[in-house]
């Protein structure tokens, strides 16, 4: 089994100015290969410390991909410090260099000489070629190892990645029997800390596979990874840990691998098309923002209104003066009627609301991150429903809109009956 280590070159990562997108992508491309990867290495771009980076990495790891600093510029010197740390020399690649001089010809601009580096590589190397961009990739192996070296812009590295250094690993993992294979599960409405004390016990007693917890932007993933010699087995460890972990906590699953809880929602709206309108106050669009993500979904999407201040809600949305005077507008009264009133408006199945204290200041005397939503369904009471989110301000109106799509989500798995209804009225 191959171990491998992720070098990305570049100071920027250093100081934070860019993220390190391409030690995950090439995680997971690895990961699926069967490939071990042991570490991730961030270094600058730094002659010393960059020499320093391969011998450190040379003395723990088989293969070894480096991403950034194969451009044009003195600062990029990836494949210089490798060249001489391997006592090599650097050679130029005719297709690149004429891709190069190409460009600049046809675009009568004037080629600095600085251009032509991108399209030099280690001479003894494989060279990758480059379909987005003219830094060319290589691969050389020296002894136990062997190196990749793959540009810093993801829209270059990716495609290169994929089509040309992929196929060589892929290719030298042949006779090597280990597979890996992954499974994601997406939860909503519990925890990390909740999810994983649940799992405690699985999590500690599993090898293989193994069970991880990520908690991003208000939901759970868990992430499982089994190994085995064939494809059939390692499938066969998931689908085990899987039934076990929805044995537990199977009730907040909402789906898998690359679905979000918008997707999933604004999917079953165009399939089973259910038409739908939208009042927020505290989201302010947000919500609809996200229903505009989706392609096609003016199907269903009819329209909205975001009454932000009280007067709108009474002049737009007919909020009566009554509510507001009696009950506040962060009230079940007040997202009750902007529920119905924005569904009656755009005469749609389903009209929602949103009405709340984003804060950090408190409304009407409710504690920040206190939201009611409303969900009027033609046909059926309405309901409302009381959150007290608690965060800082981005984090409330977020968590709503989530929110939001979790209540449709449970009304259409509570009332079957209502899309089947529908479909039969088309
Ligand atoms: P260039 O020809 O653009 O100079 P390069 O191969 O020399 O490419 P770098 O100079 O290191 O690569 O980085 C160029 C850009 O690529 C960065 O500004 C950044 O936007 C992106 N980039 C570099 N490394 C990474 C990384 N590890 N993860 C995500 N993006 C990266
Ligand atoms: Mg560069």
């Amino acid at each position: 089994m191959k171990r491998a280590e992720i070098i990305a070159v570049g100071t920027e990562l250093l100081l934070g100015q860019i993220t390190n997108t391409n030690a995950s992508f090439l995680s997971r491309e690895l990961a699926e290969l069967g490939v071990y990867v042991y570490y991730h290495t961030v270094v600058g771009d730094n002659p010393t410390r960059l020499r320093e980076a391969i011998e450190i990495a040379e003395s723990r790891s088989d293969l070894l991909i480096f991403s950034g600093g194969l451009g044009p510029t003195e600062d990029d010197l990836t494949k210089q410090i490798l060249a001489e740390h391997l006592g090599k020399t650097l050679a130029m690649d005719e297709f690149h260099l004429r891709k190069i001089t190409d460009y600049f010809e046809s675009r009568a601009v004037q080629m600095t000489e600085n251009n032509k580096r991108q399209a030099l590589y280690i001479d003894g190397a494989e060279v990758l070629k480059n379909d987005f961009g003219f830094a060319c990739g290589m691969t050389l192996t020296e002894g136990a190892h062997t190196y990749f070296l793959l540009p810093g812009p993801p829209s270059e590295m990716e495609p290169m990645f994929l089509k040309y250094a992929k196929p060589l690993i892929s290719a030298s993992m042949n006779g090597d029997s280990t597979h890996l294979e992954s499974l994601i599960m997406h939860f909503y409405g519990i925890g990390e800390s909740k999810l994983a004390a649940d799992l405690a016990d699985l999590i500690d007693k599993q090898t293989n596979p193994t069970i991880a917890t990520y908690a991003s932007d208000n939901e759970v993933e868990v992430r499982i990874t089994a190994s085995a010699t064939t494809k059939e087995e390692a499938q066969q460890l998931l689908k085990q840990t899987e039934q076990e972990i929805l044995a537990i906590d199977g009730e907040f699953l909402y789906g898998y691998g690359d679905v979000t809880l918008a997707k999933l929602i604004t999917d079953q709206l165009l399939d089973e098309s259910i038409t739908i309108s939208a009042a927020e106050s505290l989201t302010a669009g947000l919500f609809q923002a996200e229903l505009g993500a989706t392609t096609g979904i003016s199907q269903v999407f009819k329209g909205g209104v975001v009454t932000y201040q009280t007067e709108t809600k009474e002049k737009i949305l007919h909020v009566s003066f009554e509510t507001i005077e009696n009950h506040g507008v962060v009230s079940a009264a007040c997202a009750k009627e902007m529920a119905e009133n924005v569904r009656q408006l755009y005469q749609t199945d389903v009209g929602i609301s949103f009405t709340g204290a984003a804060g950090p200041g408190s409304l009407e005397g409710q504690a920040p991150g206190t939201v009611w939503i409303g969900l009027s369904v033609s046909g059926y009471e309405t309901e409302t429903y009381l959150f007290s989110f608690g965060r800082d301000r981005n984090h409330n109106r977020r968590r709503a809109v989530k929110q939001g799509f979790q209540i449709i989500r449970a009304f259409l798995a509570a009332h079957p009956d209502f899309s089947a209804n529908r479909k039969s009225h088309e």
